[in-house]
């Protein structure tokens, strides 16, 4: 494939700054977090990406459902405000799009490339980007206007995004997500072991030097996009946003202390074993 004729150099990441909360702060002060996902059955996705937005310290997280029939609250987590996904006005917000969106997602992909402030795409979106030029054109406006977008592929995503290959991705992760990156013009987080961060620019990728395979187990993804969308709503720049996450979000599991339980996304969330 063409990008794989590239040998890019990379970086390693090193600690985030931490952001202090100033005193006299408020919630519209760290900004509003849209999810956008949970089609029927999948709304765990959706949950998990909102409960890491809000613990990673977002102001406020609204979750849309793409379920119609969807419970109204989540009693666990009643931070989270629930929303039907039609009915959400993303103005203003940082929204993150696709954890467990299905097929039902497609729909609202226009309005949510053309609206949100800042936008992480993650699992079903990119499914849905990858097959449609529409949608492919519209989030090329989005880099080319410098709106802060993150794509968060895992490497089928990145393969069908591409035209390419699980192998093929995986064979050169530096030079794939550089291609995603620079054929949208916007961060691309190439996630596995060794998440690879690449931004449109020139500079080289970071090369992330956290996590470890307890993070192999489901929803850690929607909790990474929930974390990066957080990042974006306390309004980092897009690339410090994401390596800051996908760095927190690592060393989130390598401190998970060795006789605790196994990790779960929603105790990855939270940021403690149960
Ligand atoms: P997803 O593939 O969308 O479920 O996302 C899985 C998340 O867990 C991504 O952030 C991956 O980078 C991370 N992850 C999965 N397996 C590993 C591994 N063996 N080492 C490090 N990170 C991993
Ligand atoms: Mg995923």
């Amino acid at each position: 494939s063409a990008f794989a004729q590239e040998r890019p150099t990379a970086r390693l990441a090193g600690a985030p700054d931490i952001q202090p909360r100033t005193h006299a702060s408020h919630k519209g002060s760290y900004g509003d977090v849209a999810v956008i996902g949970g089609a029927s059955g999948m709304a765990g996705a959706a949950l998990l990406a909102g409960s890491a937005a809000l613990h990673a310290g977002a102001g406020r997280v609204f979750v849309g459902l793409l379920d119609p029939r969807a419970a109204p609250v989540d009693t666990s987590q009643p931070e989270l405000m629930l929303r039907d996904a039609h009915a959400l006005d993303l103005a203003g917000m940082t929204v993150v799009c696709g954890c467990g969106g299905g097929d039902a997602v497609r729909e609202l992909l226009p309005r949510v490339l053309s609206t949100a402030a800042a936008l992480v795409l993650d699992a079903d979106a990119l499914n849905a980007i990858a097959v449609d030029p529409s949608l492919q054109a519209q989030l090329v406006a989005r880099g080319q206007a410098g709106a802060p977008t993150v794509l968060t592929p895992h490497p089928l995503e990145a393969a069908r995004l591409l035209g390419d290959t699980t192998g093929g991705v995986q064979a050169n992760r530096l030079a794939a997500a550089r291609a995603l990156a620079s054929r949208f013009g916007v961060v691309t987080v190439l996630k596995g072991s060794g998440t690879v961060i690449a931004d449109a620019g020139d500079e080289p990728p970071v090369i992330n030097s956290t996590g470890n395979a307890r993070l192999a187990t489901a929803g850690t993804g929607d909790v990474l996009a929930g974390m990066i969308g957080a990042a974006l709503a306390m309004r980092r720049p897009a690339f410090e946003a994401a390596c800051e996450a996908v760095w927190q979000h690592g060393r989130i599991a390598d401190l998970w202390p060795a006789d605790a339980a196994p990790l779960t996304a929603g105790s990855l969330a939270r940021r403690a074993p149960d």
